[in-house]
């Protein structure tokens, strides 16, 4: 898609350091560098989210976010991972091409992931009747 970052990536247009490829998916370091080893993982063929990235390029992001999960781990000395990922600008999606954050961890590494939600305000019950799809 034109004017799209990470599009421009996948073409070359704009450099990146590509950790790893395959007919559908590519994988770089984000230049934010939040932490050691901060990778995005995304599809080759541009969709905006979660929301509408199709099953196939969906299943193949999973599959590439746990080959390298697993590289990590068994082969570059992280031991677990986190995995973040903003759909929409509701939820803080910054760039609109679907991609994955692998956040690689070491025990003791300090670091804090997992967001400080401030508490649910609604009775459960009311959601879950919201919510279900059942
Ligand atoms: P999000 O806020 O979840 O949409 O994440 C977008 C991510 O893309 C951010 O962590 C940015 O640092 C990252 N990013 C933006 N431009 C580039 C780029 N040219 N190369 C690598 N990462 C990028
Ligand atoms: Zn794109």
């Amino acid at each position: 898609m034109t004017n799209c970052i990470f599009c421009k990536i996948i073409s070359g247009e704009i450099s990146s350091l590509k950790i790893y490829e395959d007919d559908l998916t590519i994988a770089f370091m984000d230049i934010a560098r939040d932490v050691d080893g901060h990778v995005l993982v995304i599809p080759k063929t541009h969709c905006k989210n979660i929301l509408d990235c199709n099953s196939t390029l969906l299943n193949a992001v999973m599959q590439t976010v746990q080959k390298l999960s697993v590289h990590f781990t068994e082969n570059c000395g992280y031991d677990g991972v986190n995995l973040l990922n903003a759909s929409d600008e509701s939820a803080g999606q910054s760039v609109p091409h679907f991609h994955i954050h692998i956040i690689p961890r070491k025990n003791d590494d300090g670091i804090d992931a997992w967001p400080k939600f401030g508490g649910a305000k609604q009775d459960v019950q009311k959601i879950y009747e919201q919510l279900k799809l059942l």
